[in-house]
């Protein structure tokens, strides 16, 4: 069951320790609450710093009056892991005085590294493990390409930390993120890293993993959907077919590929994804055909796929740098280059195999690839 409750000014009172109570504390409050939280610890937590939100040191909770006095003013009681004793006195109460009461998991206490693949960008790609991690973070180090418009619900008690614009502007450095990481797990935080698609294709997944181990920090990894497969797919280009193809490849076209190894590619006669390939598309489609690619060969462009303003361009792999020039193709896309294209059911219906606009036959109203 899941309950939406405007807490918005509500008194909301929290009993558990600091540190398995801390996420309830920091999502009540960012919904706008004002929490107080109970617990027999002395110091204070660093949340009881934030606006709107008490500290209440209370040794003796098997005290009935000053239980009154906490339970009796709230709207909303939250027990977060508390003993047996204590939750059957506060839940007794709060029925009594008809206060509604919740129960929640602790949040751990230990620090730990989760390395969340995103999927494309659409909320609705996302996994349901890396919901899971999401909605237990408390921090969460995100860039532009993983699915960032959702996070403030998705990541609900989150501190949400931008490491990463664009691909020329990185605002934080790579071994700045890993150190970053590190340090919120070895203060006891579960620290989410949420990369776009996969965290281990193109992501750099693999060095933070390495650094974490390296530092002796729990980390996990939660695969995402890759856009190397889903976003040919976004336009209905499966990247293999029986009889068409029975091998794919995704390369990067950061750096553009070698000689050796877009030699080592046409031989495959497989079908060829490429990442990060529009700034370096003419040397890259240069380098297939000098290595003897047919130049008739069927290609497509997907930008911004599962997005409203995704648009699939087909053409041939000879015309891909003219087409993507004339059209203003830009980053994030997806280049497919093999006979895989010509099952998009699209693919049949431009005349020309000219330019698809925004908004072409390849995308249905709610984003989800039908035909
Ligand atoms: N780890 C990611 C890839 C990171 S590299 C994955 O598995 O998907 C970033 C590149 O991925 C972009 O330059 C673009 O080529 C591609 N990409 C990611 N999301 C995309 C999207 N929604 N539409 C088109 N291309 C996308």
């Amino acid at each position: 069951m899941k309950l939406d409750l405007d807490v918005r000014s509500r008194k909301v009172v929290v009993f558990g320790d600091p540190v398995g109570a801390r996420r309830a504390v920091r999502r009540f409050h960012r919904n706008g609450a004002t929490v107080t939280l109970v617990s027999d610890t002395p110091a204070p937590p660093p949340e009881a710093r934030l606006d709107t939100v008490r500290y209440v040191n209370q040794p003796r909770t098997g005290d009935p009056s000053a239980l009154l006095r906490l339970v009796g003013p709230a709207w909303l009681v939250v027990l977060v892991g508390t003993a047996p004793g204590l939750r059957l006195r506060v839940s007794d109460l709060s029925r009594r005085l008809r206060v509604l009461l919740v129960t929640e998991e602790p949040a751990e206490a230990e620090g730990r590294v989760t390395l969340v693949g995103g999927g494309p960008g659409r909320p609705g790609l996302l996994t349901g493990d890396a919901v899971a991690a999401l909605a237990a973070a408390d921090v969460v180090f995100f860039d532009r390409l993983g699915p960032t418009t959702d996070l403030e619900t998705l990541a609900p008690a989150a501190e949400l930390y931008d490491v990463g614009k664009s691909p020329a502007d990185h605002t934080v450095g790579q071994r700045a993120i890993e150190g970053l990481m590190i340090a919120r797990a070895r203060a006891g935080q579960t620290v989410v890293r949420l990369k776009g698609g996969d965290p281990f294709v193109f992501g750099r997944g693999g060095e933070e993993m390495t650094a974490c181990v390296a530092a002796g920090v729990p980390v996990h990894v939660v695969p995402g959907v890759s856009s190397s497969i889903a976003v040919p797919g976004a336009c209905g280009i499966p990247v293999t077919h029986r009889g068409l193809s029975h091998a794919f490849t995704a390369i990067s076209g950061h750096v553009a590929p070698s000689r050796d190894e877009l030699a080592a590619l046409v031989q495959l006669r497989g079908t060829i994804v490429v990442l990060m390939g529009i700034a370096n598309l003419g040397r890259i489609v240069a380098g297939l055909l000098d290595a003897g690619l047919d130049p008739g060969i069927p290609a497509a462009i997907i930008e911004r796929g599962f997005s409203d303003s995704q648009r699939s361009t087909f053409t041939t792999a000879g015309r891909l740098p003219a087409e993507a020039d004339r059209l203003g193709v830009r980053s994030p896309a997806v280049v497919v280059i093999g006979d895989v294209v010509t099952v998009a059911p699209a693919y049949g219906r431009t005349a020309d195999l000219d330019e698809l606009g925004p908004g072409g036959p390849d995308r249905a109203p709610d984003g989800v690839p039908q035909w």
